[in-house]
């Protein structure tokens, strides 16, 4: 496959949406080690917004409006900090997907490029600091690489995922410099951050969905 339409896109969101609310005490638990124990119930609540409106929006041709009402959406919907985040990687991705119906791996490349920086910018954060960055940041790299060995968008994906899940086991031996988990210090060693989890459940969902 070299390229991902707009029905695949949405069958993705729908699918994290499902994902999330089977992770959600999963992801719970995860953030009541070492934050407030709320990220899987901010999670399945953005993106059951979220998949509530795609009926609406499952006429639209463009990719760019599929995300920006998306990252819209996680904003407004989640109380914590990871909405604003998850807002501004969807809302990054889609100013530089104008006019798009389909998304090769370049385009994908690019907008999860632009995505993440946007995460970066507002939350300031770095690859090391356990956040859902030590997820995000490697896996532009891996589409990077996959691109320059010219790999099918599966190929590509299957890749991502690794890389991601290794991005999320990462985290647990971080000492958390960004979020809620920062206030434990050295405390906060031992455990997986919440948010690098839920970036992988994204990523594990959009690979499943396209195939
Ligand atoms: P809150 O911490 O406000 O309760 P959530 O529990 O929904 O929000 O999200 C927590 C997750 O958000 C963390 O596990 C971490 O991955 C991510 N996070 C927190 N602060 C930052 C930041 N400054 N940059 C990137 N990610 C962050
Ligand atoms: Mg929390
Ligand atoms: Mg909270």
């Amino acid at each position: 496959m070299k390229t991902i339409n707009i029905s695949q896109l949405i069958k993705w969101l729908e699918k994290a949406a499902l994902v999330m609310q089977e992770n959600k005490d999963y992801l719970t638990k995860l953030d009541s080690d070492i934050g407030d124990a709320d990220h899987g119930f901010n999670m399945e609540r953005g993106f059951n917004k979220v998949r509530e409106k795609l009926d609406e929006l499952s006429n639209s041709k463009d990719i760019a409006s599929l995300f920006k009402n998306t990252g819209m959406t996680l904003i407004s919907s989640i109380g914590g900090a990871s909405g604003p985040l998850y807002g501004t990687l969807f809302l990054q991705a889609s100013m530089v997907l104008k006019d798009k119906t389909e998304l090769n791996l370049i385009d994908l490349k690019n907008c999860l490029e632009n995505g993440v920086n946007g995460v970066k910018l507002r939350g300031k954060a770095s690859v090391g600091d356990k956040t859902m960055i030590d997820v995000l940041d490697p896996a532009i790299q891996s589409l990077s690489d996959s691109l320059n060995a010219n790999l099918s968008i599966n190929e590509a994906l299957e890749n991502l995922v690794k890389v991601a899940e290794k991005g999320m086991t990462s985290t647990t031996d971080l000492i958390a410099k960004k979020g809620r988990a920062s206030y434990l210090g050295e405390r906060s060693i031992g455990h997986q951050d919440a948010g690098a989890t839920s970036s992988y459940l994204i990523f594990k969902s959009l690979k499943e969905a396209i195939n």
